[in-house]
């Protein structure tokens, strides 16, 4: 397994991490298993958060009399210094451990966040003095806002920013990115697979691969998924010009206004069942419209009780407008309807 130094940390770590939001769906045995079969095939690097459910736990269970080998990164939403504190501690008995890598406040996007975070009494404050009493060894900052993360890393704060990049979202690259590389900035690159829309997983870690310094963060539910993950970052980087006319292909079919399946929108008070229902496009194209009818019927049905309040577009950190692509999803599923009966 390739590895490379994170920005200018001293952490030395494999070039593809472990994402822990999958792991979420298998039992604490599963899991663990899968972590340690992830070490066993070269993996060093484990990124988890607060709010990701029990994955912290399982990362804990897992990693016991391991944790010299691996390196933990995990996350607090929080933004005041003694909730931060509070997750902070939760995390270190979740994990098992005396202390974390890498702790990223999360998902910082807009500026009453940036504000709170940094101010007096924030998050920020918290952190330092924990990474005084060596609770945290580095101080990292993730966001899904371009423009939000140019700041945090103007800053000057942070080791490392984790932001996504992938086939379909590569903005990164033209600022972001060397402004991170200009302060010796670690660099996470996550969301590989677009939040689970580029459904050739070899092709998306090929296209990462190229790339000369980015930490990818990986999610994995199987050990198929780890050793793919594991044999791409382990061998030459490959990339033809067929892989990047699929490539073309695949940002043609998302565009830009596509649905990265974070979740952040629910719950609708409404009960809409936003996520899959904005897949409903990429369904379409995937089945046959009379398949995506029956594939998706039950979901689809949920957008007609939308009162169109706006509320999940509030927490979309990409902007979607996602109640006028749910009308729109819901007409062209009511006219696959139509055409089915
Ligand atoms: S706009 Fe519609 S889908 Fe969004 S939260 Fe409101 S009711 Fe739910
Ligand atoms: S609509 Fe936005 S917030 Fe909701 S799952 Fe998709 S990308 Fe995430």
């Amino acid at each position: 397994m390739r590895t490379w130094e994170l920005g200018t940390t001293g952490i030395v770590a494999s070039a593809v991490g472990f994402g822990g939001i999958p792991i979420i769906r298998l039992d604490r045995e599963a899991a663990a298993a899968l972590l340690r079969h992830a070490v066993d095939r070269g993996f060093t690097f484990f990124d988890t958060a607060n709010r990701y459910l029990d994955s912290e736990e399982k990362m804990g269970l897992a990693f016991a009399g391991l944790r010299d080998k691996v390196v933990i990164a995990t996350k607090t939403g929080m933004r005041g210094a003694k909730e931060a504190m509070e997750e902070l501690e939760l995390s270190l008995t979740r994990l098992q451990t005396d202390r974390i890598d890498l702790y990223q406040p999360h998902q910082v996007s807009t500026p009453e966040d940036f504000e709170t975070l940094l101010g007096p009494g924030g998050a920020m404050e918290a952190l330092v003095k924990a990474r005084e009493q060596g609770k945290i060894l580095h101080i990292g900052v993730t966001s899904h806002s371009l423009e939000m993360a140019r700041k945090l890393v103007a800053t000057g704060l942070f080791a490392t920013i984790q932001f996504p990049y992938n086939i379909v979202e590569t903005e990164a690259a033209a600022d972001l990115f060397p402004e991170a590389r200009a302060k010796g900035m670690g660099i996470l690159a996550m969301k590989p697979f677009a939040g689970g829309m580029l459904d050739d997983g070899e092709l998306a870690l090929r296209f990462l691969r190229r790339e000369p310094d980015l930490l990818v963060l990986a999610g994995c539910d199987t050990a198929e998924q780890v050793d793919q993950a594991a044999d791409v970052f382990s061998g030459e980087a490959v990339w033809t010009e067929a892989d990047a006319a699929k490539a073309e292909a695949f940002r043609q079919e998302l565009g830009s206004r596509f649905c990265r399946r974070c979740e952040y929108c629910q719950p609708c008070p409404q009960g809409v069942r936003i996520t899959y229902a904005m897949m409903y496009k990429v369904v379409t194209k995937r089945l046959s419209p009379a398949k995506a009818v029956g594939f998706s019927g039950a979901t689809m049905e949920t957008v007609r009780e939308c009162i169109d309040c706006g509320e999940c577009a509030t927490r979309c950190p990409y902007n979607l407008p996602i109640p006028e692509m749910l009308r729109e999803y819901l007409a062209l599923y009511d006219s696959h309807k139509q055409g089915a009966v």
